[in-house]
């Protein structure tokens, strides 16, 4: 299992959580985790471009041809997990490791079941954090969802779609300052009857 992320927060929350989880329980996780990472920028969803407010998740692993390989892996959204405490993070984290403990012992189609069952699946990954010692932190998760992140996530959308919309701005201005570069120095070398090798940026 590989541990894709320079997160101090959830690197710490991590370390805290394994110490407490029972050696049989984090073999099956481990063995069933093949990474856990960080995606550090906000996301838009579906075709009105909605921001996702997911803050981590247990997703499958695909393959060269998006095809599902064995296992799963584990994704914190931390442009919203940061407005989580330390103490809620290690309740989000043991909370995801839960659900990687069911999945590990539900065979290949761990994710269609876990989709079919959702509110079940989330009981359980609780009562498994509570179960390892993590019931207060469970609660400071669920606590500061209701009070702090949903408030937040409800007010204006505008203010996220902005940042989502500049910084996409950005990278269309980048990709085309890059080209007109280009087509410049190919135009001068051209003019010159010599080749171009500037790679090609589309
Ligand atoms: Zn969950």
């Amino acid at each position: 299992m590989q541990i894709n992320t320079r997160s101090r927060a959830i690197r710490e929350a991590l370390a805290r959580v394994r110490k407490r989880i029972p050696v049989q329980d984090w073999h099956a996780i481990s063995s069933f985790l093949t990474r856990i990472s960080g995606e550090r920028e906000w996301r838009a969803v579906g075709a009105w471009g909605y921001v996702d407010t997911l803050w981590a998740g247990l997703f499958p692993v695909l393959g060269r041809c998006f095809e599902a390989v064995p296992g799963g892996q584990i994704i914190f959204f931390l442009p919203l997990l940061r407005l989580y405490s330390r103490k809620a993070i290690v309740g989000v984290v043991a909370h995801e490791l839960g659900h990687a403990l069911r999945a590990s012992k539900m065979g290949p189609e761990w994710h269609e079941h876990m989709q079919r069952r959702w509110q079940r699946v989330e009981h359980e990954a609780n009562a498994l954090a509570s179960r390892w010692g993590f019931r207060s932190h469970i609660r400071a998760m669920r606590n500061e969802r209701r009070r702090t992140l949903n408030p937040y996530l409800s007010s204006p959308e505008k203010k996220f779609l902005g940042r989502i919309h500049r910084r996409d701005q950005e990278q269309v201005c980048h990709h085309r300052q890059v080209r007109l570069l280009q087509h410049a120095a190919e135009r001068q070398t051209r003019a010159k009857g010599e080749p171009t090798n500037l790679h090609s940026c589309q």
